[in-house]
């Protein structure tokens, strides 16, 4: 009997060995792909939930606006196919891209925010994506690839909601920097959070922080803040994982409104400051 039988698997490779009981997952590798060579993107912020709808686009949109507003160039790879969430809040449509020799440039918001979408490439924009994951994963990290960011400081990216295949394979071919978790009060967080933070463990990716959207409503009249939901568990869940709450988002039908306008840059809104605190440093240029 050949003795040897298990080591080679005949085109010339190890078998992996097999797991033993009780063993534990080592760390995913990284699958990065390169970058488009127009593209110098200096911090990347992945911007994850639970699940839709609970605002995770928004406060993907708010960071990349609070960031704009310091004065960072910033751009947006929205990797949510689920919506066409991104374009909408920006008002940029199709004819916001342009191409050159194989290279795909960034549509660009009024504000000089950078954005790029599948909704953008669509013929009819309002089409729901209905590709298999495989396909949907590709076309992303041709975002990456293919397109030429220019100089970004920080690339914010609107990730597939919770933490499935899609959302694991944009994880690994994206070089990740930090995490911000989307969460509201109605949310299961303890679990929402548990889930992201074996994520980022995986990824070897650390976790910024959470947002709590919808976390409240403010009284018109006396500014009272009604907590419709009641008390959430993000405080605690953070405390127990030594996440820091960045920001706490009130419902405001103003913030749906400039959205669904197509005009978060004009939303005056100033909830995401806390980011100052917890995104990694980059040097911002003097622009002339
Ligand atoms: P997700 O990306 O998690 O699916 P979105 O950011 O697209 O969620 O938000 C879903 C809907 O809820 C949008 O119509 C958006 O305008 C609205 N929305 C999100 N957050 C708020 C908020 N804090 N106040 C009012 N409307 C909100």
């Amino acid at each position: 009997m050949n003795k040897n039988k298990n080591i080679k698997n005949g085109k010339g490779h190890m078998d992996p060995p097999k797991p033993k009981a009780g063993h534990v997952a080592p760390p995913q590798p990284k699958l990065e792909a390169d970058p488009n060579p127009g593209s110098r993107v200096n911090k990347m912020i992945a911007v994850v939930s639970g699940k839709g709808g609970v605002g995770k686009s928004s406060v993907t949109a708010l960071s990349a606006l609070w960031a704009r507003r310091q004065g960072y160039t910033v751009g947006i790879l929205d990797a949510d196919i689920t919506g066409p969430s991104i374009p909408r809040m920006f008002g940029l449509h199709p004819w916001d891209l342009s191409a050159r020799d194989n290279t795909l440039y960034p549509a660009t918001s009024v504000t000089g925010i950078h954005a790029m979408s599948m909704n953008l490439l669509m013929e009819n924009e309002e089409q729901p994506v209905i590709w298999r994951s495989p396909v949907i994963t590709g076309a992303l990290t041709q975002f990456w690839t293919d397109v030429a960011w220019g100089d970004i400081d920080y690339m914010f990216v609107d990730m597939p909601p919770g933490t499935g295949d899609v959302p694991l394979t944009v994880f690994q071919a994206l070089p990740v920097d930090g995490i911000l978790i989307v969460t509201t009060p109605q949310d299961l967080v303890s679990m929402i959070v548990g889930k992201a933070v074996a994520m980022a463990k995986m990824m070897n990716v650390p976790i910024l922080g959470i947002v709590e959207n919808m976390s409240y409503v403010k009284c018109p009249h006396c500014g009272e803040e009604i907590r419709l939901f009641g008390e959430g568990h993000v405080e605690e869940t953070a405390a127990a994982e030594e996440i820091p709450v960045v920001a706490r988002l009130p419902i405001d039908p103003m913030l749906a409104a400039s959205c669904d306008a197509g005009k978060i840059e004009y939303y005056d809104g100033d909830y995401m400051s806390g980011l100052a605190d917890v995104l990694p440093k980059v040097e911002l240029k003097v622009q002339e």
